[in-house]
């Protein structure tokens, strides 16, 4: 989940273009400024912004003793800052996006989440609606099924957000939304790091939909989304029931378009009933009809007319509405169908050098350090470092320099070996 005032983000636009080579020095120049110390007088100006805070403490209901417990010794982190007012110049596209979410590993780790959390997640079933794969999919997006929550804490990322940048008033709420869970005693203090936006936990729930949102499952008396998988899937399944979610409903599913249909009425808001669609003749991908119903259903096509096409139903738009990028509902659509023993997508897309999966992103980086370069750890995470060193390699393989990881890239490396 990201915080919902997000301008553009990588996941959000999904057009494909070359990114400059000089734009990858400008965005680690960027980081390089973020990282220096603080000047006296910014940090001078963080301490009132704090003293201020804590006199508005007791009329936001959080009390004085828990406000100075928790921002003793706080000091502002402006990585946040920089990652608030960041502008991605690398657009992911969407073939890339879904090559590192939906793959092997993710699909049988998340087959093992099910199995070792089968009875649980069956009671969650039974009091929310909301089927298990669908659950597993989110917690396996969120935070590949626990083990990334995020390294920032939370109540300096927000207090940084709530002083300095642009929508202190939103990330103000979210504050003392945050101290006020740990006043009650939901989640260890310690233990709570999240996103730089402040969203946390097994599924990454902001503070402000923790308040709303998040229940108690395992009957120990405290919301702990940190802590215990059954709270923080319960309350995962409890938010897309309140987002609207149709139980034993499909998400939607692939479809094949007749030849020459107007494809300009497409989109996932642009709902038309089944029969609609059928009297189009859009079939199953496999060519076999679509039952016709009343049922509303929009075209979705992620990538254009020439590549993948699916009829998204409603709820498709609760999955959107847990963070509002088609292309990630989609991932989390089909890695649930992939939890289900689905196959996947069967038309391919628009490109000729498709994504890769994280083993082969591993590979990739554990290639590069072959050859010499510092790109940190292999994590499987094409970051800035990866993206600039596969940028300085791509023409002498005869590729263009862009910085991308695709299969291409993949087999001219292992070529060189
Ligand atoms: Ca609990």
């Amino acid at each position: 989940m990201r915080f919902p005032i997000q301008p553009a983000q990588t996941t959000q636009t999904m057009a494909f273009r070359n990114p400059s080579r000089p734009s990858l020095h400008r965005m680690v120049f960027a980081l390089s400024i973020a990282l220096a110390p603080l000047p006296a007088v910014a940090e001078e100006a963080f301490g009132q912004c704090l003293s201020e805070l804590r006199r508005e403490a007791p009329s936001r209901g959080v009390s004085t003793a828990t406000f100075d417990a928790h921002t003793a010794a706080l000091v502002p982190d402006m990585g946040v800052i920089a990652l608030l007012d960041h502008q991605p110049e690398f657009r992911t596209p969407i073939w890339d996006y879904m090559a590192g979410l939906v793959d092997d590993e993710r699909v049988a780790d998340g087959l093992a989440m099910m199995e070792q959390w089968r009875d649980i997640l069956r009671r969650i079933e039974g009091e929310f609606g909301v089927d298990a794969e669908t659950v597993v999919a989110i917690w396996g997006v969120e935070s590949n099924y626990g083990r990334t929550f995020g390294r920032r804490p939370v109540v300096s990322s927000l207090a940084t957000l709530s002083c300095i940048g642009r929508r202190q008033s939103f990330f103000r709420g979210e504050f003392f939304t945050t101290l006020k869970i740990l006043e009650e005693g939901h989640i260890d203090p310690d233990a709570l790091v999240g996103s730089w936006a402040g969203a946390f936990g097994h599924t990454q729930f902001m503070p402000s939909t923790f308040g709303r949102i998040a229940v108690d499952f395992d009957g120990d008396g405290r919301r702990d989304l940190m802590g215990s998988v059954p709270d923080a899937l319960a309350s995962t399944a409890n938010y897309l029931k309140q987002s609207g979610w149709r139980t034993g409903q499909p998400w939607g599913f692939e479809v094949r378009l007749p030849r020459g249909l107007d494809t300009s009425q497409a989109g996932r808001r642009n709902k038309q009933p089944l029969s609609a669609w059928v009297t189009a003749d859009v079939r199953h991908v496999d060519g076999s009809p679509i039952q016709p119903s009343a049922t509303p259903a929009g075209l979705l096509l992620p990538a254009g007319p020439q590549g993948p096409a699916f009829l998204v139903l409603r709820n498709f738009d609760a999955l959107f509405s847990y963070n509002a990028a088609e292309s990630y509902a989609l991932a989390i659509a089909h890695l649930s169908d992939r939890l289900r023993g689905k196959e996947p997508f069967v038309a391919a897309w628009p490109t000729d050098d498709p994504g890769l999966s994280r083993a082969e992103r591993r590979e990739i980086q554990t290639l590069l350090i072959e050859r010499g370069y510092d790109i940190g750890e292999v994590d499987g995470i094409i970051g800035a470092n990866t993206r600039a060193a596969i940028a300085e390699l791509q023409p002498g393989l005869g590729l263009d320099a862009d910085g991308r990881a695709g299969q291409k890239l993949l087999e001219a490396l292992r070529a060189g070996r």
